[in-house]
């Protein structure tokens, strides 16, 4: 018996890298654990992860599901990339993330990630007319109906693919602008939520792929007075969990001295854009945070306020942010403070 093993890893492609796979065909049958799964191999040259004359890169597996784009006992197999010398690569913001997370885990933080997209039918995105424009925004946010809706039959598959793959998916949604949707994983641990959120962008450009459809994480695919593509990130430790004294804490830490340009230009490339303070974005230059208040950096949503504990949303991070530096960061920030 063989299988087919599809290895996805993360480019060095700039300044928002890519997802690469390829095949690998294997004997017996497959294992669950990555542990069994062998190392192996790429021409990083081609994937700005290597100069020609030294190219080999190695992929590292470090998450599997199965594969529900050709089913049976086919997997997905996440990796890390490292150097020859199995040192981690430059361009492997995993690794980093790693001992973050090892160190904070007594705080059991956890993380749900807003992934929003904007299907493109060549140049333009999905529902836009040729040479034009649709009716303003206002009546596409969650709606219904093929005057609104562009696009659904290809998310649905998508969820449906992450749902068999076993993904921690938690919801879906159609979003301000035509052809822009949304799906939230989690609430999973750092490494959890970011290497099933990779797998499930992986799902989405596969899964289009057999439309003709192409699916961008662009921040601000559309200029003008249209939405951008955000990855609202919801966080939670323990504490903020159990009162609400550590969620004005951690509101509190991602405000002070350097921490919002700490965290905000490593939130996906072309922030600026996105974040100008229109479209239920703050500028980016200045940091707040409230209640209910989705004009605001840094939201607690009403119902945590009502019960007094919860999670915050921090609403700045762009659509092509990568999940393991945006949760390394707030790790980092939010949970040094809730340690004093
Ligand atoms: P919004 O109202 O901002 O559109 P969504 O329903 O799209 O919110 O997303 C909220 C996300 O927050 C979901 O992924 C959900 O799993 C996650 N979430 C819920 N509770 C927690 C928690 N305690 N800690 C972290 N994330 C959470
Ligand atoms: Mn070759
Ligand atoms: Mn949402
Ligand atoms: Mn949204
Ligand atoms: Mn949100």
């Amino acid at each position: 018996m063989t299988f087919k093993a599809e290895y996805i890893w993360i480019d060095g492609t700039e300044p928002t890298a890519k997802l690469r796979s390829k095949t690998k065909i294997m004997d017996g049958t497959p294992s669950q654990d990555v542990a069994d799964l062998p190392i192996w191999g790429f021409d990083g040259s081609s994937t700005n992860q290597a100069e020609g004359h030294a190219s080999d890169r190695v992929l590292k597996p470090v998450f599997t599901c199965p594969d529900p784009i050709r089913g049976g006992d086919d997997i997905l197999v996440l990796c890390e990339v490292f150097n020859i010398d199995m040192t981690p690569h430059e361009s492997n913001t995993r690794a980093t993330l790693r001992p973050v997370a090892e160190q904070f885990e007594g705080q059991a933080p956890i993380f749900g990630i807003e992934q929003e997209y904007t299907f493109f039918d060549g140049h333009r995105p999905l529902g836009f007319p040729e040479g034009g424009f649709p009716a303003a925004q206002g009546g596409y946010y969650c709606g219904v109906g093929a005057d609104e809706i562009f696009g659904r039959e290809i998310v649905e598959k998508h969820l449906d693919n992450c749902l068999a793959a076993g993904l921690g998916i938690s919801g879906i949604n159609a979003e301000v602008m035509p052809g822009q949707w949304e799906f939230q994983v989690g609430p999973l641990s750092p490494l959890e939520v970011s290497d099933q959120l990779w797998v499930a962008r992986w799902l989405l450009y596969r899964t289009a792929e057999d439309f003709n459809v192409s699916a961008t994480l662009d921040p601000k695919p559309v200029k003008g007075d249209w939405n951008g593509a955000g990855a609202h990130t919801n966080f939670s430790t323990r504490a903020m969990r159990e009162g609400y004294e550590a969620i004005i804490t951690a509101c509190e830490s991602l405000g002070e001295g350097s921490k919002p340009l700490d965290h905000v230009k490593n939130y996906g490339a072309g922030i600026d854009d996105r974040l100008t303070g229109l479209h239920e974005t703050a500028p980016w230059n200045e940091y707040s945070y409230g209640v209910s208040n989705r004009g605001a950096s840094v939201r607690i949503p009403w119902q945590v306020e009502q019960d007094q504990k919860g999670y915050i949303e921090d609403r700045r991070p762009n659509a092509n942010v990568d999940p393991y530096v945006v949760t390394r960061l707030i790790v980092d920030t939010c949970c040094t403070a809730l340690e004093k």
